[in-house]
């Protein structure tokens, strides 16, 4: 564990969250003496379609990519049983154990893993959610599958059901009759499933993702799952042209947003790939650095861009592009082609030293658990990058060179140019991603990865940095919360405590 402040160009302030609540869920298909293992999250016909965007985006797309292999055929059945199980995704098991079914640890009569792409080991949900009171964190002996990624857990789902008394679902079409069958099939208890899935469904309108062409896909293989955002928000104290160069000071969101536009729509061009946008694309509200990379660790982002516009150089001819990443051999090479990608297209020349610079003191380089890089694409009190960066051209070549990079990266291929009927099931995931995720496992706790913070100690260190207690626990997803005085976190977790 350490305590890092950020320093760089990409400072947030955060916005308050909470930690979640779990209200996960679990399939019973015989002998059942748990009371509590149905839907009782209350999602239906909820308020939530924002939030709840990004994760039916990911669900559905999935489902649509992997459902006809096993010849399910109807989606928005499978998307509203994870929206129910999961609370959209932000239940202990699905933060924690990336099950978002409710999957129950089982294994078939030859003693394998019902769900082979799950992991080895069962997930055991501690049922910290329901001790707010106490503060108590306590063990079950409820054993849940548990996955490295929620691309395995849909498939998992699949695998779940592919056994033969579940087998009146294949081919279905009907939402209504899936629904109806699954719940005779013993998947849940609850007297209503059926009916509170159809909710689901209908408040969502989850059948626009129902389209299917003789069960063909329009996904088919993922090959790229990119987590992009544009640096800040619309009201981001500084960070805008300097008003000497640009009367109308832009700002550097905008200027941001409008590559990752652009990037967007130069990958809908290319198959199988998912963007998670982790800022808010209206700019009207702040998603936090630590909301940002939780948001992405959850997508399961193979790689991390952030896009950014400099400055200090204090209106003077020097600027330029640079990219930051975590400095290691590989990230460096990684970051160099990236700069060669873009500046070959924007002709933007870094004329600093430092073309690819080493991000390890910003926190979205810091430790990162993907590929992460941040481009800053020119200085917004540059005389000479000004008038560039202001231009939709310059926007549009610096995207050029973005998916350039990535389709040679990750070795895309163009959609046939046959006109396909199914609409794209991700052309722009609503961002806003609540920042709010414990990720916290069972194994971290039996392997002793863990160390407890006294709320004391968060106190003296958020003194010493001129923030509160309550901003360090809500900037930090890994901060868990044990009881009301004591928190747990990896002991390898680096705690952010705001600007400074
Ligand atoms: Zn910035």
């Amino acid at each position: 564990m350490a305590w890092i402040s950020s320093l760089g160009c990409t400072h947030e302030l955060n916005r308050s969250t909470g930690h979640n609540n779990d209200t996960s869920t679990t399939e019973d298909d015989s002998n059942n003496n748990n009371k509590n293992n149905d839907n009782d999250n209350d999602n239906e016909g909820g308020n939530k379609e924002v939030a709840n965007n990004v994760f039916i985006d990911q669900i559905a797309a999935l489902c649509q990519s992997i459902g006809p292999k096993y010849n399910i055929l109807v989606n928005s059945p499978v998307i509203a049983q994870a929206i129910l199980e999961s609370a959209s995704g932000t239940s202990e098991l699905a933060v924690n154990a990336k099950n978002y079914f409710g999957l129950k640890f089982k294994k078939t009569s030859q003693g394998v893993k019902r769900c082979p792409t799950a992991l080895d080991n069962p997930y055991i949900k501690v049922g910290s959610e329901q001790d707010a009171s106490t503060g108590q964190y306590v063990s079950s002996s409820m054993e849940w599958f548990q996955f490295k990624s929620m691309e395995d857990c849909v498939t998992g789902y699949y695998d779940f059901i592919n056994i033969s008394t579940y087998s009146n679902l294949k081919g279905v079409t009907s939402p209504e009759t899936y629904c109806t069958l699954i719940k005779q099939d013993g998947y849940a208890t609850s007297i209503d499933y059926t009916q509170k899935l159809m909710n689901v469904i209908n408040s969502y309108n989850l059948t626009k993702y129902d389209t299917y062409n003789g069960g063909s896909s329009n996904m088919g293989e993922i090959k790229l799952k990119l987590a992009l955002g544009a640096g800040h928000y619309k009201y981001t104290e500084g960070k805008r042209c300097n008003a000497s160069l640009d009367p109308n000071e832009t700002r550097e969101w905008y200027l941001n947003d409008r590559i990752c536009d652009k990037v967007e729509a130069g990958l809908d061009a290319y198959e199988g790939v998912l963007i998670c946008r982790l800022d808010d694309t209206t700019g009207d509200t702040l998603v936090d650095l630590p909301g940002r990379k939780a948001a992405a660790e959850k997508f399961g982002a193979d790689i991390y861009i952030s896009v950014h516009h400099n400055a200090g150089v204090g209106c003077t001819a020097s600027g330029g592009t640079q990219v930051y990443c975590y400095w290691t051999d590989k990230n460096r090479a990684e970051a160099k082609k990236i700069y060669d990608a873009v500046v070959t297209q924007t002709g933007l020349v870094g004329n600093r030293s430092e073309k690819v610079a080493n991000g390890n003191h910003l926190y979205e380089c810091y430790a990162p658990t993907m590929d992460s890089y941040i481009i800053e694409n020119g200085f917004m009190d540059s005389t000479t990058d000004v008038p560039i960066i202001l231009t939709d051209a310059h926007a549009e070549k610096t995207a050029k060179g973005i998916v350039n990079f990535l389709v040679e990266r990750f070795q895309l291929v163009k959609k046939s140019s046959n006109p396909n009927p199914n609409p794209n099931p991700n052309p722009n995931p609503n961002p806003n991603p609540e920042p709010s995720m414990v990720f916290v496992s069972v194994e971290e706790i039996k392997t002793e990865q863990l160390v407890a913070v006294t709320l004391d100690t968060l106190s003296a260190v958020a003194n010493s940095y001129g923030v509160t207690a309550d901003f360090i626990i809500q900037s930090n997803p890994g901060l868990y919360k044990l009881t009301d005085t004591v928190y747990l976190v990896n002991k390898d977790t680096v705690i952010y405590v705001g600007n400074h």
